[in-house]
Formats: C-alpha cells, structure tokens, sequence
C-alpha cells in the first residue's frame, strides 16, 4: 500500500528535510527537490576550508519533545554544546543588556539620561493605565507604551527601521509583545530557569544537523536532488505534476511545500485572481551576513550585539567564538564576527559587488572600535527570503491563500516559515512538516495551528 505512495518535498530546509525523513520512517519514499546546491535552508552552515558560518546565529530551542527527539537521534550528544545566552544593545559605545534591565538602562547611559528614561517610562505607564485602550496601532505606539518615548527612541525605534526597512508606524504590532520582553525592574536579579539561560547549538553550525538529516535519508534511500527549482505545479484527477526548472514534469499523489508561499501561489496556474493578488502583497527582507575574521582577540562577552545608532549601517553583529570554537580553525586566538544587513531582497545592496560590501562592512568594524585590527577571513552569504515581513495586510492575505489552499487542494500541504509566510524557528518549521506528514497519513490535526498560540513562543527574546 505504502509503495503506491509518491509524495514531492519542495525544498530542504528543516521543514522539507523533517517531512522526508517522516516519510522514510513511514515506509514511504519522497522526491525531494531543493532549487539550491545545499540543504539545509536558511540554517546551513557555509564553510571555507576550517571557517564555517551561521547565517542568522540559530539557537536551538524547542517546547517539543518530538522535535527534541529527532535532533537527538541526528546529532550525537558530543556534537551537541550548550551555549550561555547573553544579547546586548550597543547604544553610544556602551553595551547595555538586553532583555534591558531597569538598573543597567537607568545607570549605563549617564544618571542624566537615565533619569529623562525614567521621566518618560512613568508619563507613558501613567497616560497607559488611564487610558487603557485596545490593541496598540502599530509597533511605535506599542513601543511607546511600553518603554517611554525616551528609551522607545534609544533602543527600538532605529533597530527596528533597520531591520524592517520600514517606518515602525506602519509595522503591524501583534509580534512585539510575543517577541520583545519588558523592563526587568527587579533591583536584586533573580536567575531565569537554567534552561532559558543557555541553548543547545551544534558543534559546527546549525548546517551541521542538516547536514546529517541529509545523510539520513540517503541512508533511508532519499537523495535531495539538488539544483532543481520548481516552477509550476497543478493537479489532475488526484495526480500532481510538477514542472522543474529544465522544463521535465514530475508526479506524485502529494505536494509538500517549502517554497515561500507567493512562489507557490505564483506557480499554481489555476489560483483565481483574488488569490494571486492576496499573494502579491506578501513581502519579505533579505539577509546580508558578513563574516569577518579580525586578527586580534577582542573580548566582547555576549553572544549578539544590537546596532540600533545611525553609526552603524549593520542591526546586528554575531559573535561567532562565543557560539563555537569549531566555528574556526582550531588555536585561532582571534575575533570571528558575523555582521548582520537586513537588505530589501530586489535591492541594490543584495546585489552589491564584494568591494562596495567590504567598504561597508569596514566602518562598521571602525564603529566597533576594531578598526586597528587585521582583516584575515571574509565570507559573504545573501539570503533573499530571509523574514517574511509582518505588515497590517499580512494576516488576512495569508489567511486569504491558506483558505482556498485547503479547500481546493487537500493534498498540497505548504510548511516552514516561508510557506506559510510567518515568523517560524527551526523547531516550528519542522512542527508543521511532522503534522503535514501526519495529516497525510489521515490524522486530524492543523499544521496552520503551529506557532499560533502562546504555547509555541518563547517569551522573551528579541527575534526576527
Ligand atoms: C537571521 C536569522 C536568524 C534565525 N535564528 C534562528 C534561531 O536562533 N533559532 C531557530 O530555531 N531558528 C532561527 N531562524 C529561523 C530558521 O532559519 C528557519 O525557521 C528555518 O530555516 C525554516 O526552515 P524551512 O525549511 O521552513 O525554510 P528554509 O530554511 O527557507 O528552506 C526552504 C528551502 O526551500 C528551497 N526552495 C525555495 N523555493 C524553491 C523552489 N521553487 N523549488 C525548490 N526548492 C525551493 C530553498 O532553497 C530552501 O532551501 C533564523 C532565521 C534567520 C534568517
């Protein structure tokens, strides 16, 4: 009965590699098509010869047990570190901790500074509770009455320009309260749960676990087909045909797809015209990660640093030795940072040539305060789709797409963070590849309901 089975895996990320791999395990061999020459999506490791680095610094952190599961039986325990979190915001040359803390952003920035902070946190909670009104506008005003204007301005407002490229009045707020934490005003500290203090983080990289879910299902009879984009898919009579980039069509009795979803909205010729535009308003940023390896050891002791000021022209900065060692060459003693550009994906600067990055990137190092040290290592990676941008239209064309999806074709099921177009973690790309698979099996379950309530967020942390 299995053997009848043919189902097509668009994409090798961790959605479309986790649904594989569910797949073999059920008896079952997939097609799986990956348009780039690697798997491993958005958390591939690129590596030249002993450097290897992380695209977007990925912590590996899960509420699931199945997803927990299955990263342990891909990843031996010795490949497997446990990493110290600690973020912080670099504002006027002073690292100030983040999630901020109410003594730090009161101290750090001068006592005149701190108490004007402090002067515009009270007028805000002051005007907030006598006026309790419903859900803030956008992300400025939910800013605002959060943290005060003051410390709204100094910390938010400009990062979050960066990395939406966008007005932070036009930014839907439904996210923030989910991602960003508030003030700890606590005066003596209590420790969070050991656990929410450190994360796991693989060895070489998060690649290094695709890597080895690559291996697994050639193991289980599965190779990626590599280089091969899909660009048109329909059904017929309960068959799927799906057209590759070289013009050859595939089939198979189910699609499972990784692909953004306004891709594969694009590629579903039939899709009534309301459903094309509600795809056309889906937007995403693109990702610029700049990799440079500074010959002298500079100890900056947190694992990412936040840019918000005008000084520099990158959001974040990753440090790459205080993730892994073996991110390096071994014995390396100097500094390996990664600098993050958050970049419209049909932008110039996506397209930028290696000298106009280089210059970029070095007054970034200049604003840093390395500007002394030796540049040995450069490595540059563009990823196109890197967040699916959360506007004020986003719900409801999503929403839009989802509904006729379901209705029209049960056995299309989009997954991951791109094909659903919404803000998942690795663990919430491969929730909603695990209940595909399981919904193709015949079980009842929503893979639309992934990363949906509360459950699924881990408070606290100022992700993108
Ligand atoms: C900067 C940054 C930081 C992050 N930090 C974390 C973190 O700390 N922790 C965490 O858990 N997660 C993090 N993530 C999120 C994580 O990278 C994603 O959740 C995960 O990669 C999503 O997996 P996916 O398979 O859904 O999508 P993707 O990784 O995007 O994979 C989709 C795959 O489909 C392929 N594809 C697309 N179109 C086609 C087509 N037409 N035909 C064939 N193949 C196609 C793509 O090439 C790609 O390989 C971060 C992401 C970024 C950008």
């Amino acid at each position: 009965m299995e053997s009848r089975r043919s189902p097509i895996v668009i994409g090798a990320g961790p959605a479309g590699l986790t649904a594989a791999l569910r797949l073999a395990q059920r008896g079952v061999t997939p097609r799986l098509l990956e348009a780039t020459g690697h798997v491993g999506g958005l958390a591939r490791t690129p590596r030249s010869g002993d450097w290897c680095i992380d695209p977007g610094g990925h912590r590996f952190f899960t509420k699931s047990e199945e997803v927990m599961d299955l990263w342990n039986a891909l990843l031996p325990p010795d490949q497997w570190l446990s990493v110290p979190r600690s973020s912080a915001m670099l504002v006027d040359g002073e690292y100030v901790e983040y999630p901020l803390v109410g003594r730090d952003i009161v101290t750090k920035l001068g006592i005149g500074r701190g108490l004007r902070g402090l002067s515009s946190f009270a007028l805000w909670r002051m005007l907030r509770s006598t006026s309790p009104g419903g859900q803030p506008a956008n992300f400025e005003e939910w800013g605002v009455h959060e943290f005060g204007r003051y410390w709204y301005t100094t910390f938010f407002d400009g990062y979050v320009r960066k990395t939406w490229l966008a007005d932070p009045a036009e930014l839907a707020s439904d996210w923030a309260n989910q991602r960003i934490k508030p003030i700890d005003w606590a005066v003596r500290r209590t420790r969070r749960h050991p656990s929410e203090d450190v994360f796991r983080y693989p060895r070489r990289g998060p690649g290094q676990l695709w890597d080895a879910a690559g291996a697994a299902l050639v193991d289980a009879g599965v190779t990626p087909t590599l280089n091969t984009r899909v660009v048109r898919l329909w059904e017929h009579g309960g068959t799927w045909y799906v057209e590759l980039h070289g013009g050859e069509v595939i089939k198979g009795d189910a699609v499972f797809s990784s692909m953004p979803l306004q891709s594969l909205v694009k590629a579903l010729p039939e899709a009534p015209r309301k459903v094309h535009v509600a795809a056309s308003t889906l937007r995403h940023r693109g990702l610029i990660t700049v990799a440079v390896a500074l010959s002298d050891h500079h100890e900056i002791p947190f694992n990412w640093v936040y840019t918000p000021g005008g000084e520099f022209s990158c959001g974040r900065i990753q440090n790459y030795g205080r993730w892994s060692e073996d991110l390096h060459p071994a014995g390396w003693g100097g500094t390996f940072l990664g600098f993050e550009y958050f970049v419209r994906p049909d932008g110039d600067l996506m397209a930028a040539d290696e000298s106009s990055l280089s210059e970029i990137v070095e007054a970034d190092i200049r604003a840093l305060g390395l500007g002394a040290s030796r540049i040995e290592q450069v490595m540059v990676l563009r990823s196109q789709c890197a967040y699916p941008v959360y506007d004020p239209v986003r719900e409801r064309s999503v929403g839009r797409i989802r509904d006729y999806l379901r209705r029209r074709y049960p056995t299309l099921h989009p997954m991951g963070r791109n094909g659903m177009h919404r803000y998942d973690n690795q663990d919430h790309a491969m929730m909603s590849a695990m209940q595909s698979v399981a919904k193709y099996f015949g079980e009842e379950v929503d893979p639309w309901q992934v990363n949906v309530g509360r459950d699924h967020h881990e408070t606290g942390v100022l992700r993108r």
